[in-house]
C-alpha cells in the first residue's frame, strides 16, 4: 500500500527558527539593534490568548523583543488605535500585531489599515495584499499561512512552476494570498470556495492541494490525484472522548484516505501550524533589517 511522505512542518520551523536566532545576533552584532515585536490582545478569548502565548515565546526563543498589549473586551476603538499609532511611531518596534477576531464593536477594516506598511507583518494592509496580486511588484510583507505553505513545498523540493494547483477557501488571510502566491511561483490555479458547483472534479485536477477551508475531514481520498501534493492548513476541532480536553484537532483533509494517495502531505497538528509562527518571525526580522539598512 502506498504512503505519502510526511511534510513535517514542526521540524522545518525549528530549522527556519535556528536561521532567524543565527541572522539576529549577526545582525546585534553588527549594529546592536534587535527586532521587536508588538502584540495586541483585545478580549479573553481563550484560542487568541494560547496563540498570542505562543508568537511571545517563539519571539524570545529567537532573540526577538516582544511588547504585548492586553487589553480588556469593551476597549474602545479609538484606544486601540492610539496603541497602533504610538507603536508606528516607535522605532524600537519592527513589526505589529493584531490578534483578530477584534470584539464585534470595533471596524477590524479601520484597525488593520493603521499599522503602517513597513510594520504590517501579517501582510493585511490592503497595499501589500494589491502588491502581492500585481505583476512585478513586490509587497513588503506576505501573510505568513500562506507564506508558510509555499515555504514546506520549497524546502521539500516540490515544484510548482507549471503545475495544476487547486486552493481550496479564498479567505483574505489564507486562501486568496494563497492562490496569488502560487500563481506567482508559474502555476496554474483554481480557487474552489463554497459555491463551487464540482469541486470534487476540480480538486482532483491538481497536482498541488492547499485547503484552507475550516471543514473536519471534508476532501476526501476520491478527490485526490495520485501522486500530488497536499498542504491542509485547517485547525478543525473534532469531539474525542478518549482526549483529557474532550476533544482533539483534524484538518479539511480526511488524512487517513490522503495518504495513501498522495505523494506527500502535511499532518494536523504539525504541519502548517508551527509554519505560521516561524513565517512571522522571518516577517518581523526582515522588517528589523530593512529599517536599519541591515542586509
Ligand atoms: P474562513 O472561514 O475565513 O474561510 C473559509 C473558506 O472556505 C471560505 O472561502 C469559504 O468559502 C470556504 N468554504 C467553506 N465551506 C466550504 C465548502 N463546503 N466547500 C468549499 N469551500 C468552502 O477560514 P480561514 O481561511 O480563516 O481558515 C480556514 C481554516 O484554516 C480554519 O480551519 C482555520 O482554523 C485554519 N487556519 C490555520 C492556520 C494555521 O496557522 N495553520 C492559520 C489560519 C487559519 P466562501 O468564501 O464561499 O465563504
Amino acid at each position: 500500500e502506498a504512503s505519502a511522505k510526511v511534510i513535517d512542518g514542526k521540524s522545518v520551523a525549528k530549522e527556519i527558527r535556528e536561521e532567524i536566532a543565527t541572522e539576529i545576533s549577526r545582525m546585534k552584532e553588527s549594529t546592536g539593534v534587535v527586532p521587536g515585536l508588538a502584540v495586541i490582545l483585545v478580549g479573553d478569548r481563550k484560542d487568541s490568548a494560547t496563540y498570542v502565548r505562543n508568537k511571545k515565546k517563539a519571539c524570545e526563543s529567537v532573540g526577538i523583543k516582544s511588547y504585548e498589549v492586553h487589553l480588556a473586551e469593551d476597549t474602545s476603538e479609538q484606544e486601540v488605535l492610539k496603541y497602533i499609532s504610538g507603536f508606528n511611531d516607535d522605532p524600537s518596534v519592527n513589526g505589529i500585531l493584531v490578534q483578530l477576531p477584534l470584539p464585534s464593536h470595533m471596524n477590524e477594516q479601520n484597525v488593520l489599515n493603521s499599522v503602517c506598511i513597513e510594520k504590517d507583518v501579517d501582510g493585511f494592509n490592503p497595499l501589500n495584499i494589491g502588491r502581492l496580486a500585481m505583476r512585478d511588484r513586490e509587497p513588503l510583507f506576505v501573510p505568513c499561512t500562506p507564506k508558510g505553505c509555499i515555504e514546506l513545498l520549497h524546502r521539500y523540493g516540490v515544484p510548482i512552476k507549471g503545475k495544476r494547483a487547486v486552493v481550496i477557501g479564498r479567505s483574505n488571510i489564507v486562501g486568496m494570498p494563497a492562490a496569488l502566491l502560487l500563481q506567482r511561483e508559474d502555476a496554474t490555479v483554481s480557487v474552489v470556495h463554497s459555491r463551487t458547483k464540482n469541486p470534487e472534479e476540480i480538486t482532483r485536477e491538481a497536482d498541488i492541494i492547499i485547503s484552507a477551508v475550516g471543514q473536519p475531514n471534508m476532501v476526501k481520498g476520491s478527490w485526490i490525484k495520485p501522486g500530488s501534493v497536499v498542504i491542509d492548513v485547517g485547525i478543525n476541532p473534532v469531539e474525542d472522548a478518549k482526549s483529557p480536553r474532550g476533544y482533539r484537532l483534524v484538518g479539511d483533509v480526511c488524512y487517513e484516505e490522503a495518504s495513501k494517495i498522495a505523494s506527500a502531505i502535511t499532518p494536523v497538528p504539525g504541519g502548517v501550524g508551527p509554519m505560521t509562527i516561524a513565517m512571522l518571525l522571518s516577517n518581523t526580522l526582515a522588517a528589523a533589517k530593512r529599517a536599519n539598512n541591515f542586509e
